[in-house]
């Protein structure tokens, strides 16, 4: 059982008013065009919405992890899209937060939590693998008190419009994870190439670049951590990201399951409505039932993080359950549509598109499955 306290519930509440009154109005529209949500992630920001775990003194609502699930739980419900938008640019900010020097926090943070910055970025995944992140190929060298970077990323959320990068190099070579390091690379920063913008399945207003680096010069006070414990932060950014992700895979799905109620008392066939029928009820019942145990998955996991507690282990079983768990409900939810299910009068058809990328992001359900069999075969 979990019960939300009074400023938790006023941030969800206000999460959940936003994605209502306005992202749910225009996401199907931004989907068709494949817009960026420019508009509504400014207005996200103004209501605390782009760093709803980051100190007041850096422009964050401080509200706490708990607080950030929840609200990630209801923008998703409105738009996808501008969601995962969301989720990568808190996650930046966070990790700068913990990691970065004092000038760095507040030389990018409060830009990211004002929304002066359209987003930031995260940039681990390169074109030749992205479960195994220590084979990345992207190097930096040093140059004076600064360093060379040069290399590529794949798939990077917001990599045309961030105004921070978080990119991981490799500082020395073939030394495995112990050889990364991470930089925190500006926006339009000379010798950054911005790549073609994917044409994805789902997600269509978000967006997803590929990068390059070619001799790009960075400053000494780019460098983000200890040279050579750049995996770390990396490892570390994704405990809290899945967190997220499980989130908005629990909005999507919650969005998904509350079209095919709807449906389901509208919809007529053999002269009842088609939520008479026990096939679709015993469907709906299921797909209740599943979410709900995602939803406290994603909640238990964001609740030992904003206690200091280890969370790494439940935040994979978070995002590994409340992923396949959204999928299954969008499957379910365009079942439940028919035919109507299959075309774009419909939003499950949307969410069946847009929940598929979360079984894949920060790490694929394999990957998830790693993470928590690793920890439940370590000798204690
Ligand atoms: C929409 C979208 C947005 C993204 N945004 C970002 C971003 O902002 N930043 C970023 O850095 N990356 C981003 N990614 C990349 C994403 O994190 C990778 O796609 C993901 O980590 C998988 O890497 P890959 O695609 O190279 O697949 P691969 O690593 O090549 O994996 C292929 C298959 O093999 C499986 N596999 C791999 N290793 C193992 C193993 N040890 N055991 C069992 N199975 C295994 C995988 O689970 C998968 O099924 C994004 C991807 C998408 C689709």
């Amino acid at each position: 059982m979990f019960e939300a306290d009074e400023h938790q519930r006023l941030v969800q509440e206000t999460a959940r008013r936003y994605a209502q009154d306005a992202l749910a109005q225009v996401a199907a529209q931004l989907d068709r065009e494949g817009r960026f949500p420019a508009e509504q992630l400014r207005e996200l920001a103004e209501l605390g919405m782009m760093g709803v775990n980051i100190p007041e003194e850096y422009g964050g609502a401080q509200a706490g992890a708990v607080a950030y699930a929840l609200a990630m739980m209801e923008i998703a419900q409105g738009c996808a899209s501008t969601a995962v938008t969301m989720a990568v640019t808190n996650m930046v900010g966070e990790t700068i937060v913990k990691f970065g020097t004092p000038e760095q926090r507040r030389r990018y943070v409060p830009e990211l939590t004002s929304g002066r910055f359209a987003a930031g970025s995260f940039g681990l995944s390169e074109p030749s693998g992205g479960s195994d992140a220590a084979a990345l190929r992207t190097s930096a060298r040093r140059d004076g008190s600064g360093w060379v970077l040069n290399g590529e990323k794949q798939w990077i959320t917001s990599g045309d419009r961030a105004g921070v990068i978080i990119v991981w190099a490799r500082t020395q070579p073939g030394s495995g994870s112990h050889g990364i390091s991470a930089f925190l690379v500006e926006g339009g920063q000379k010798g950054l190439h911005l790549g073609k913008r994917e044409d994805k399945m789902g997600l269509r207003a978000s967006s997803t670049v590929s990068l390059a680096f070619e001799e790009l010069r960075l400053r000494a006070d780019q460098l983000l951590g200890e040279e050579g414990h750049g995996f770390a932060i990396a490892m570390a950014a994704l405990d809290g990201g899945r967190v997220g992700i499980a989130s908005q895979a629990v909005g999507i799905g919650t969005a998904a399951l509350r079209a095919s109620v709807k449906y389901a008392k509208e919809r007529r066939a053999f002269g009842h409505p088609i939520g008479d029928f026990q096939a679709i009820r015993f469907m709906l019942a299921d797909c209740d039932t599943q979410l709900e145990a995602a939803r406290l998955l994603a909640l238990h996991a964001a609740g030992l993080k904003e206690r200091g507690r280890p969370f790494s282990r439940e935040g994979s079983m978070a995002k590994l359950f409340a992923t396949e768990t959204a999928n299954r409900v969008c499957d379910v939810a365009v079942q439940v549509h028919g035919g109507y299910g299959y075309i774009d009068e419909f939003p499950v058809e949307r969410h069946y598109r847009d929940v598929r990328a979360s079984t894949l992001y920060e790490g694929t359900s394999e990957v998830q499955r790693v993470v928590i069999s690793r920890d439940l075969l370590k000798d204690r």
